[in-house]
């Protein structure tokens, strides 16, 4: 692959060991990676000017449902509580087919992509009518975003005490054998990975104990990732203590769903013992705190959990309870939840962009990306500051206290997938347009 160089940017927030700020500085990628920082570079391959802007690292998204973007704001589920809310959408989501799993992960990457995104996991559990998780695989290829999906599932219908409805459940060496076939397909574990696949079996009230522990030793097995939702509200917990007889952190500890290959989505009610068993196994955190205000969920306690060393990346979580997928939007919303729950210094700007980039990828094992280091993957994301948003602005590194809020330049492994806050690798009018067909189907 040529060369292409970034010159001259206003300021280059690195997210290195030394988080170095850089001003007036150039950046060289090369093959995919960065080659260099500094400045004075040259290249006889594409150059940018970069002047009047700030360039980031990509941000990371370590928690989304992509098929939800094709049921955003459904009435019925706006103002209600989680398990209320689901049961709203299961019937809905019962629908789905191969075509709604592609268009819909097309759309909700794309979003992301303008938003800053150059890494996302997806977590899709249901597969009704044929739908594969290979469909959502096809649309993040196609874009050209660094893909981490994870095969979900269900088990637990409502006629075995469960939440969903038994169209929406699989069985369970079902189950199995797809999460076999899609890691052997479609895992890449190599440095500078387009696609790691990862299993995940919703949340502990929809799927069985053996389920759980099936799972882990698979995924220990094939050396993936391991990837649920949990102590997501009050219900969750009072669910946990009926069903198990324990909070959902001994749970997890119980069944192996701890450790530096599993992340947690939400774990907004996790007590001290549990944080400390976090910080303990190295277990990451997907925080999403647009969906827990959405849900009413609560304050996730993200404060603790990084004075303490827990691992934290941040989610937009599904298009069902957010309803955006804008990650830079999402940085904002984390940083500004720290500060109702603890006061005005609880979490800077710099520290939410951190948790948003270099965070995520560390909850994601993926070292090679969300830092601007030499040798790393070429994952930037570049904004233009001489907007609105940012005139009078003193400091442009504080980007989340100011905007914007869409991207201008965004390149993956090294590929320009967003040019002048444009998607470059498809056709995204078409595609809203086919979104939106396939929503007004789903409404009759
Ligand atoms: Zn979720």
């Amino acid at each position: 692959m040529p060369e292409i160089l970034i010159r001259n940017a206003d300021l280059v927030l690195t997210m290195d060991d030394e988080r170095q700020e850089l001003e007036k500085a150039d950046l060289l990628m090369r093959d995919g990676q960065i080659a260099r920082i500094g400045q004075g570079l040259t290249t006889s391959g594409e150059s940018h000017d970069a002047t009047g802007c700030v360039v980031i690292p990509g941000l990371v998204n370590t928690h989304h449902h992509l098929y939800q973007t094709l049921t955003r704001a459904v009435p019925g589920g706006q103002d209600a509580l989680l398990f209320g809310w689901l049961q709203t959408l299961y019937p809905i989501w019962a629908r789905f087919g191969p075509e709604e799993m592609f268009v819909s992960a097309q759309i909700g990457l794309a979003e992301l992509a303008l938003s800053g995104c150059t890494l996302s996991s997806d977590h899709l559990y249901l597969y009704p009518n044929g739908a594969r998780l290979d469909d959502t695989i096809h649309a993040a290829a196609e874009l050209g975003l660094r893909f981490h999906p994870t095969r979900g599932a269900m088990s637990i219908g409502e006629s075995d005490g469960g939440l969903p409805p038994d169209a929406l459940v699989e069985p369970e060496t079902t189950i199995l054998e797809d999460m076999i076939r899609v890691v052997d397909t479609h895992h890449d574990p190599s440095e500078g990975a387009m696609c790691r696949v990862g299993l995940a079996p919703c949340s502990p009230f929809s799927v069985s104990r053996n389920l759980m522990r099936d799972a882990a030793l698979l995924a220990r097995d094939k050396g993936v990732m391991l990837h649920t939702h949990l102590a997501e509200n009050d219900e969750d917990i009072a669910y946990s203590q009926a069903q198990f007889g324990c909070r959902p952190g001994q749970y997890a500890e119980e069944l192996d769903w701890t450790g530096p290959d599993v992340w947690h989505a939400h774990c907004v009610k996790l007590d001290g013992s549990e944080i400390d068993l976090f910080a303990r196994t190295r277990t990451g955190v997907a925080h999403c705190p647009c969906s827990n205000c959405r849900l009413g969920s609560g304050i996730a306690p993200i404060r603790t959990m990084r004075d303490r060393g827990v691992q934290v990346g941040l989610g937009v979580d599904g298009s069902a309870s957010n309803d955006s997928s804008n990650l830079v939007a999402e940085a904002r919303q984390a940083m500004l939840l720290q500060r109702v729950a603890n006061g005005a210094n609880a979490m800077s700007a710099r520290e939410a962009l951190e948790i948003a980039t270099r965070g995520g990828a560390d909850v994601l094992n993926r070292p090679d990306c969300g830092r601007l280091m030499p040798g790393k993957r070429a994952d930037i994301a570049i904004w233009d500051i001489a907007g609105i948003e940012n005139s009078g602005s003193w400091d442009p590194a504080a980007l989340l206290l100011a905007g914007p809020t869409r991207v201008k330049h965004l390149f993956v492994e090294g590929r320009q997938i967003v040019r002048d806050g444009q998607i470059t690798t498809i056709d995204l009018p078409k595609t809203i347009e086919r979104q939106n067909r396939l929503a007004r189907a789903l409404m009759q």
